[in-house]
């Protein structure tokens, strides 16, 4: 039993109005058990207003905060109440004290609070944050969610007004025996770096529906439209943002170009020696140099690259899909934005001239498809790079919780990590 007044004060800090039952110490390595009696007035019936009689307690135990190096439960004494009015519909009910912990608490609401910092905002493994209060991870996982949600409720003001919003779409899980991959779409400020929100699926509905159910005055205010090269996000931006002008991303642009180099490299191989390519092989040598910046390349490598590119390219089909990556590289260096449109357009149609390898006719006729969504990346400067560099951080939310299988609770994780709530405002909620 603890008796150090300065002890026993500590462990009642911020649990509001309660008085101090007792304490069931079981030594080392067990939780230390605080008990506890809410010093609130007898209420009165919620549904008719008259008095209640008391019908004893009813025990709850909660985990709290650790203190003196030990995990702790804190157990409530909740007074029971009964509501003698015959005609009342309530016939009993049980107290409730927020400050201490809400209905169906498994966290005492100051524990709950830090582990949500630490788990929601900090990014920490619900597996450490569960060790450090002696629970297991399902408690620690249910609470961030369910006080995550109550704060980003709260927060009415979390999105302010954006200039330039980006979609981009992440992996949310491989589920079923199949490994079925399910898509989610994040969206995003990507001038202030900021996580919007997560809408599930990659279809041009779900990103539609999100947007129309936003501000008139808010939608307006967006100039600035990023995308992959996802036909879905642009029908999805043609009709909820007609008035913004589209940006396809350069990354997405760059990455398509090497994409058909790499396929291109691949059908050479296999029509050349009959088989896939290997150690040993020229251009399966040559693959990693073929797909890399040229101002990045070495000498050596460029002399390396070219030895094997004669070696395993016999009809020039790999070296005229590098020019054809490199030419698509070169719309990025262009400083004139009229230069840029022009220079676009011309490479569109010179890729698809029948001297060029199939792949690389399919590459001219998307960005045949792309081009003024391309040349606008000269006019906006905009990029979807703040959307890739959150989805990294919510691939790391990911691997830290082991995946999620619920998109609700992925959403307000991934919401907390990258969607910069208002944290001062975790004080004030209560979750429902
Ligand atoms: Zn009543």
């Amino acid at each position: 039993m603890e008796t150090d007044p300065t002890r026993m004060c500590e462990l009642l800090v911020g649990l509001g109005e309660v008085d101090l039952v007792g304490i069931d110490d079981g030594g080392e390595g067990t939780p230390l058990v605080v008990v506890i009696r809410s010093r609130r007035p007898r209420p009165t019936c919620d549904a008719c207003g008259g008095w209640v009689w008391s019908k004893g307690y009813r025990t709850v135990v909660l985990v709290d905060l650790p203190a003196f190096g030990r995990p702790v439960r804190l157990r409530w004494r909740k007074r029971r109440w009964m509501c003698p009015n015959t005609d009342c519909e309530v016939s009993s009910f049980v107290e409730q004290d927020p400050t201490i912990g809400p209905a169906r608490a498994l966290l005492t609401s100051r524990a709950a609070r830090w582990a949500t910092v630490q788990v929601g905002k900090l990014g920490r493994p619900v597996q450490e944050v569960a060790a450090e209060l002696g629970c297991d991870w399902h408690t620690v996982n249910q609470e961030v969610v369910r006080w995550g949600e109550a704060l980003l409720e709260a927060d009415g003001d979390r999105v302010g007004a954006v200039e330039a919003v980006g979609v981009d779409e992440t992996l949310f899980v491989k589920r079923g025996r199949w490994r079925t991959k399910q898509w989610a779409t994040s969206v995003v400020d990507v001038g202030g770096r900021q996580l919007l929100d997560m809408v599930p699926g990659r279809t041009a509905k779900g990103v539609e529906d999100w947007f129309s159910s936003q501000p008139g005055g808010w939608l307006e205010g967006i100039l600035w439209a990023v995308l992959d090269l996802s036909g879905p996000y642009r029908s999805a931006y043609d009709r909820v943002l007609p008035n913004a002008a589209q940006v396809a991303d350069p990354f997405h642009v760059i990455r398509l170009a090497n994409q058909r180099l790499d396929e291109v490299r691949r059908r050479v191989q296999n029509e050349t020696l009959g088989h896939r390519g290997r150690k040993g092989d020229p251009l399966y040598g040559v693959r990693r140099l073929l797909t890399a910046a040229s101002e990045r390349i070495s000498d050596g490598g460029r002399t390396r690259l070219r030895g094997l590119l004669d070696a395993g390219d016999p009809h020039g089909e790999v070296r005229t899909a590098w020019h054809a990556k490199e030419t698509v590289r070169g719309i990025y260096g262009i400083d004139s934005t009229t230069d840029a449109l022009s220079y676009t357009l011309q490479l569109a149609d010179d890729l698809q001239d029948e001297s060029c390898p199939p792949e690389i006719n399919r590459l001219g006729r998307t960005i045949a498809r792309w081009t003024p969504q391309i040349a606008n990346w000269h006019i906006s400067k905009v990029t979807n790079g703040p959307t890739e560099a959150l989805n990294n951080l919510i691939k790391r939310i990911k691997r830290t919780a082991f995946g999620f299988r619920n998109f609700a609770n992925y959403r307000i994780r991934a919401l907390l990590y990258a969607g910069k709530p208002n944290w001062d405002l975790l004080a004030t909620v209560t979750p429902h």
